[in-house]
């Protein structure tokens, strides 16, 4: 895949970039080593002052940088400017809170003195997906870079300018050289990269495949690593929810960032007590949204990222439309420029469609019919992934129970899924293992270290 920003609301190529060759990754290689010496010595205090200054300097930019966002990936610009502006809020979070994350713990035993302390690992290389294509690599680099490490970025390869805007944000905040770099290389160079004595450890959000890979490589080298991989989220109605407030939530849920979130409720499981009105709903707000250009402060949904990406989910669609899904809105793809898809939902799923156990990667809603609380939950845990899960229900037992047993990394109540700083991310079964965001994030690339004064 070339490295390459090409439009994703025209398809034309807008800027090309050539890939570091093996001396310029080794160049990179060697500062990020110099640049962990240096950047692990300088105090909390200071490199909190630095951080800030890098939400500062993204606050003041925060138009122009959402433009670089839209124009490369197609999300609506007011999107984009949420994801800046979120990007700058956890740096602060960060700043803020990771002196009492790091602190040492004491531990009574028998020692005179006995605690847990938290190092820095030192260089970390994160290969980042296109999809929030700042807050994927901020969410990781806030907490890192506040624990003393330095960060390697290897982004998805169709945001080039994202990739080489952070680290040049970094730069201009005045971090050291080697604290914050970009390696604008290929998916294939990246098991060299995890291989070479200098980086410590990996992460990768991406795809299962991807995870896969990287988590091999990893092995090969015995090192850390922590995956955040693709989901298909269920979204459970009963009958005690709002409903009005569930068919609202679940056509945001399905449709944010165009379809294209690890978050997004990809499947609707809905009581039959209230399954006629919610689809009722569902579709007609799915069918009335404003897909188009994502400049446009009108447009609901812009283009998928990628044309690929567009006739994978449209193979999905073609697929459960074979095996006799009911289309019950969308499910064409549009004449004329750009990766538009429609707001789709699809109706009457069964195990043998693709749409039942992959991931869809965009704004194709599938919905499921169950008759009580037992089924919902055994049809939301019917996955191989387990990511997030949302349930609306005013129910307080049924609330417990769902709680409990959803097999996920993230359950909601009566809310869409969504990532704060304040609490940890990530998922179980496919999904990956590790967590991102809160203390938990932040110590995933510490060294942990027992110390024992007799
Ligand atoms: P992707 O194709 O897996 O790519 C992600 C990153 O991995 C890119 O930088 C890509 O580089 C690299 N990559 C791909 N194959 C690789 C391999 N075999 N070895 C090493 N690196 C490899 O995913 P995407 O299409 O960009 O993003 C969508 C996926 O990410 C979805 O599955 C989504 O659910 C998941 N995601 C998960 C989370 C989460 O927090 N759990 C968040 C966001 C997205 P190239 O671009 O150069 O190929």
């Amino acid at each position: 895949m070339p490295i390459a920003t090409v439009n994703p609301a025209t398809g034309e190529l807008e800027k090309e970039f050539e890939p570091h060759d093996d001396a310029e990754v080794e160049r990179r290689l060697a500062r990020a080593a110099a640049g962990a010496r240096e950047w692990g010595r300088v105090s909390l205090a200071d490199r909190g002052r630095l951080v800030v200054g890098a939400a500062d300097l993204l606050e003041g930019e925060l138009p122009d940088v959402a433009r670089v966002l839209t124009t490369e990936m197609g999300k609506t610009f007011a999107a984009a400017k949420g994801e800046v502006a979120k990007c700058a809020a956890a740096l602060k979070y960060f700043a803020e809170h990771a002196p009492g994350m790091l602190a040492d713990e004491p531990v009574a035993t028998k020692a005179a003195d006995s605690r847990i302390v938290y190092q820095p690992m030192g260089p970390v290389l994160a290969v980042m997906p296109w999809n929030f294509p700042l807050w994927q690599v901020i969410r990781f680099a806030a907490p890192a870079l506040m624990a003393g490490n330095v960060g390697l970025l290897k982004h998805a390869s169709n945001v080039p300018q994202t990739a080489l805007y952070l680290e040049d944000l970094f730069r201009r905040a005045g971090l050291p050289p080697g604290a914050f770099q970009t390696l604008l290389v290929g998916a294939d160079r990246v098991e060299a990269v995890i291989a070479d004595h200098r980086v410590r450890a990996v992460t990768l959000t991406g795809s299962e495949g991807a995870g896969r890979s990287v988590a091999a490589a990893a092995g090969r080298a015995l090192k850390k690593s922590v995956l955040e991989l693709g989901g298909s989220d269920p979204f459970v109605v009963l009958p005690s929810a709002d409903l009005e407030r569930a068919t609202t939530v679940a056509c945001e849920a399905r449709v944010q960032n165009n379809g294209q979130s690890c978050i997004a409720a990809k499947r609707f499981v809905v009581h039959r007590a209230v399954y006629d009105a919610f689809v009722d709903g569902f579709v007609r707000r799915m069918a009335s949204l404003e897909v188009g250009d994502p400049m446009d402060s009108g447009t609901d949904v812009g283009p998928l990222a990628l044309e690929s990406g567009r006739r994978a989910i449209h193979d999905q669609v073609e697929d459960a439309r074979a095996h006799g899904a009911a289309v019950l809105c969308g499910g064409e793809v549009p004449e004329g420029p750009g990766w538009y898809y429609p707001p789709t939902v699809l109706a009457g799923i069964t195990p043998a469609m693709r749409v039942a156990t992959e991931e869809v990667f965009g704004p194709v809603a599938c919905v499921y019919r169950v008759d009580s609380a037992d089924e919902a939950l055994q049809v939301a845990n019917d996955s191989a992934f387990g990511l997030g899960a949302a349930v609306f229900t005013d129910d307080p037992s049924e609330q417990r129970r769902f709680v409990e047993e959803l097999e996920a990394g993230l359950v909601f109540v009566n809310a869409m899924v969504a990532s704060t700083p304040e609490l940890p991310f990530g998922g179980v079964k496919l999904s990956g293992y590790g967590r991102e965001l809160d203390t938990l994030g932040l110590r995933e690339f510490c060294d942990v270290k027992t110390v024992w004064r007799a």
